[in-house]
């Protein structure tokens, strides 16, 4: 454990001691930039594995989608853009990709680890020199933008509300016996409950992500002004706002209580893909679809792709086919991840 993270608690409780219990998203938040700033959390000897650590032919099906519609587009300059890019796999394998179709875009990396951004640096080839960012709005709009994201909009901050016997509250963390637990907060919020769900039993929760909306503003906008197509991929629900909590932190490859190491795992709530989609379709960006991973990648070709590939290394065929059975079974990656898409008008949408 780095000396930073171990402060980390110890910081958390000065403050709740201070000024009070913190929000779900405060916690979340610092928990979250603690935990990226100090180690690479993925693969076997990690926390959690993400698709594109599964295998390489997740990100070469976002390569051929991506392809396709910039063809489709007429080929024009354009920028690559991804979220939260991890140790810099998916971006690899999309870009090769990209490259076999004649396309070669600048690459910015929008991360804000500096573990993530040193392996990012070593997984990429050294030219055309990818440039990093803090945030989105640093791309400039100047040309039309392919961006992806996987397992980035999990990883930001959620807010969440409570019903108590006196009314709906914010689920805030405190302190009781040296321990982070969540309690209510004593202003009243039922405000800020929408009608149609106001009524529930005292403990029901209710989770909105004010972040994920403002980023997925941001692409919305930058897709509106600048042109272009996003992928946005993550595990979560189509369906509208549900009650429950989401909130889970993920420990060597288990699940772990959210409040007993904060920045020691990895916090993560499930995304609300209609809200993500709102968000977007207000800034201006054109909504395409939202499928389940395994039917997406099924519809891209990730089949053949699989048949190709044990054909040129036979001795493979059953890690391959592992791979793709993880990435697209309904009881594995299939069904729980989802994949949005996303353009800037509708021409590119109906194109
Ligand atoms: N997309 C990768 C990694 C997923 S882990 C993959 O699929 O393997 C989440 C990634 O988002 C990490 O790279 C993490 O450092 C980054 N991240 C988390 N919160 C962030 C924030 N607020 N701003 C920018 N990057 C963030």
């Amino acid at each position: 454990m780095s000396a930073l993270a171990a402060r980390l608690p110890a910081r958390l409780k000065r403050l709740i001691a201070a000024a009070g219990p913190i929000s779900i998203a405060q916690y979340m938040a610092l928990a979250n930039a603690h935990y990226y700033a100090t180690r690479d959390p993925l693969g076997v000897v990690g926390d959690f594995t993400t698709a594109p650590e599964v295998s390489q032919m997740f990100g070469e099906m976002i390569g051929v989608w991506l392809a396709d519609r910039w063809r489709r587009a007429g080929a024009p300059a354009v920028r690559f853009v991804e979220l939260g890019p991890g140790r810099g796999t998916l971006a690899r394998d999309c870009l090769a990709v990209l490259a076999k179709f004649g396309c070669a875009p600048s690459v910015h990396l929008v991360e804000t680890s500096p573990v993530l951004r040193a392996a990012q640096a070593s997984a990429l080839p050294p030219t055309p020199g990818a440039q990093w960012h803090d945030s989105l709005d640093e791309v400039p709009r100047d040309a039309p933008m392919l961006l992806i994201t996987n397992e980035f909009l999990d990883a930001l901050p959620v807010r969440q509300l409570v019903m108590t016997h006196a009314g709906w509250r914010e689920r805030l963390v405190g302190i009781a016996e040296g321990r982070f637990v969540p309690v209510a907060g004593a202003q009243p919020m039922d405000a800020a409950v929408p009608k149609g769900l106001r009524a529930a039993q005292p403990g029901a929760i209710l989770e909105t992500s004010p972040a994920v909306s403002a980023v997925m503003h941001e692409i919305g906008a930058h897709l509106a002004a600048a042109g272009g197509a996003a992928l946005i991929i993550d595990y979560g629900y189509a369906g509208g706002a549900r009650p429950g909590s989401t909130l889970q932190a993920v420990r060597r490859h288990a699940r772990a209580d959210p409040f007993a190491a904060p920045g020691e795992a990895d916090l993560t709530a499930h995304v609300d893909f209609a809200a993500a989609r709102a968000s977007a379709e207000a800034a201006g960006a054109c909504w395409i679809e939202t499928t389940p991973q395994g039917a997406w990648l099924a519809g891209v070709g990730i089949a053949a792709r699989a048949a190709a590939l044990t054909r040129a290394a036979p001795a493979r065929g059953a890690e391959i086919a592992q791979a793709l059975h993880r990435l697209i079974d309904p009881a594995q990656m299939g069904a729980l991840f989802k994949v949005m898409a996303l353009a800037s008008g509708v021409d590119l949408k109906s194109a």
